[in-house]
């Protein structure tokens, strides 16, 4: 019996020792965050990293029990279609919380704070999508591009209460683009636009996956009638979730059971001529919604994956320290050592990395950036997308290998719904394939890579890049996106080093170095790879 006591004393003492501030936890952010000058911002940050760690952590597990997901409560008592959303009172607990820390009322201020904000949010994600994060992500989108593109109607129809701070005033955005015949093929979108005689829009067609459906405005691609094929004639239109107190003009016809972000509701929704007001003009509906809107959430997302590292690595630290086997903390272990440094390098290079991409969005919002670091934006956010989605699963996944079976389940800690999470994270806002494609399209058409490699050398130098230059203007020449995957992961992880390249912090610098063998061994242009992969599929 006494040895049952203690095994669970040690279990008990990991519960006790979690941190109380994420932020406070984190010695990085603080780095990071004193660094880009947010001085006078450190105490929201450190008042928000104490909510996430208490009360948002446990409403986020609360709500995501599995009688509490959210339900479709399609009609009214009498038989109207209302397509209203059922929460259980910890989601809208989650909200207040995460609204209340003025994450979305930051953007009042132009240029738009991206590393404050972005900062915010990190913290926010520690609790995993958490019900709202994705929301906030496509709030986000919405906000800016009103501020950017929207009349003063428009503007002030809609940002007053997407900035409030105050949840249940709040509107929330949502963005619509995919179609069940085309996710990475948006040209492939189907659904229509119809001028009407006054001049507004309405919207028809089906959308596959409709993520914070239950958002106030939604954010919709759509082609104009006649308008061209592909992206090229997508348009960019605001539609109201409501006209008259009622559903204008939509179905929402289920929620998908998904493998994570469970508690965020993800609906296929059919338009039946919505209302809709033209967002910008229509002849730049696309490009303004890949600068606006998609690049801003390939952003949150990335925050929300170094996020979900970061809380891996914290809790698979406590567990170390007091989990015994063999009588010894298994911390002690060479082995458990390794694989916690590995997750923590990964959370570093995953959070320097998106952190310097924020710092350098303000500037190029602020009309300060040179040309150069607008073109590394353009490149490293499709980069980084890939990369830190990448790392963030693999740092959850040695997690849950760190707990040993109790890593397994869902009540013990957060790691598996963070790992079923992390999993949509890398699919949304973009497959890995597609941002590689991407990335090797904008290299072909708009040169951007001289930019993107012009700011690494800065950092780096020349010489440590060499091969992997050659290797992606191999790429360019043959277009050979065989190559693609490797060169790709090679150059977010160039991103990463060169984030963390002038922190003078000894243990940063290890996992910096630790981080260079673990990622830039594969040597992507190895000979005969082309033919090894042919022969592996006959
Ligand atoms: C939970 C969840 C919520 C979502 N919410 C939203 C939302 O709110 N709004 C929204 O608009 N979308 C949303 N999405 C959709 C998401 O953005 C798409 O799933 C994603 O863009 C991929 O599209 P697809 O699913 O059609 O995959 P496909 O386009 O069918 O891709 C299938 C596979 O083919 C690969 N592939 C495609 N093209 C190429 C190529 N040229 N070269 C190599 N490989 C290629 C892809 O990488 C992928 O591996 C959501 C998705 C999920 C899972």
């Amino acid at each position: 019996m006494k040895a049952v006591e203690e095994g669970r004393g040690a279990l008990s003492e990991w519960l006790a020792a979690q941190p109380k501030n994420f932020y406070d936890a984190d010695s990085l952010l603080r780095i990071l965050v004193e660094r880009a000058g947010l001085g006078d911002r450190i105490g929201a940050l450190e008042a928000f990293g104490a909510v996430a760690a208490g009360p948002l952590d446990a409403a986020a597990i609360e709500n995501n029990r599995p009688g509490n997901l959210p339900v479709l409560d399609s009609h009214d008592g009498i038989g109207r279609y209302v397509a209203r959303i059922m929460h259980h009172p910890s989601y809208h607990r989650a909200g207040k919380l995460i609204y209340g820390s003025g994450v979305m009322a930051a953007y009042a201020e132009i240029p738009n704070p991206h590393p404050f904000i972005l900062s915010l949010f990190y913290l926010s994600a520690h609790v995993g999508e958490g019900g709202h994060n994705c929301p906030l992500a496509c709030t986000a989108g919405a906000i800016r591009a009103l501020q950017t593109l929207g009349t003063d109607e428009q503007k002030a129809a809609w940002l007053p209460r997407l900035l409030t701070p105050v949840y249940g005033d709040h509107y929330a955005g949502a963005q619509f683009l995919t179609e069940v015949q085309g996710g990475s093929d948006v040209g492939a979108n189907a659904v229509v636009a119809e001028r009407q005689t006054d001049g507004s829009w309405h919207i028809a067609g089906e959308k596959w996956f409709c993520s914070s459906a239950d958002a106030d405005v939604f954010v919709v691609t759509a082609r104009p009638e006649g308008a061209a094929g592909g992206t090229k004639g997508l348009g960019l239109f605001l539609v109201p979730r409501e006209v008259g107190g009622e559903p204008n003009g939509f179905v929402l016809r289920r929620l998908k059971d998904k493998l994570g972000t469970r508690s965020m509701v993800t609906a296929e929704i059919d338009f039946e001529g919505a209302r809709a007001e033209q967002l910008g003009s229509l002849e730049h509906g696309f490009r303004n919604t890949m600068e606006l809107i998609i690049d801003t959430s390939r952003l949150y997302n990335a925050f929300g994956c170094a996020a979900m590292a970061h809380r891996a690595y914290l809790v698979a630290r406590g567990y170390a320290e007091h989990r015994r086997a063999f009588g010894e903390t298994i911390g002690r272990f060479p082995l458990v050592k390794e694989t916690l440094s590995m997750i923590r390098a990964d959370a570093e290079a995953a959070l320097a990395g998106s952190f310097w991409l924020a710092q350098i969005q303000q500037r190029v919002d602020g009309g300060e950036a040179s040309d150069d670091e607008a073109a590394f934006l353009r490149m490293g956010l499709n980069l980084n997308k890939v990369r830190t989605a990448s790392l963030s699963h693999d740092a959850v996944n040695r997690g849950i290998e760190i707990l040993g079976g109790n890593g397994t389940i869902e009540t013990f800690s957060v790691l598996p719904r963070l790992l079923r999470d992390n999993v949509v994270f890398e699919n949304w806002e973009g497959t890995h394939h597609t941002l590689r494609m991407q990335v090797l399209n904008d290299a072909l058409r708009l040169g951007l890579h001289e930019g993107f490699f012009a700011m690494l050398e800065k950092r780096l130098g020349s010489e440590r890049l060499r091969s992997d230059r050659q290797a992606f203007d191999l790429c360019l020449k043959e277009q050979d996106t065989l190559l693609l995957r490797r060169v790709c992961d090679h150059l977010g992880s160039w991103i990463h080093l060169a984030a963390l390249e002038d922190i003078d912090e000894p243990g940063i610098r290890a996992r910096a170095e630790l981080t260079t063998l673990r990622h830039l061994s594969e040597d992507p242009s190895r000979d005969g790879y082309g033919d090894l992969i042919e022969r592996c599929a006959s």
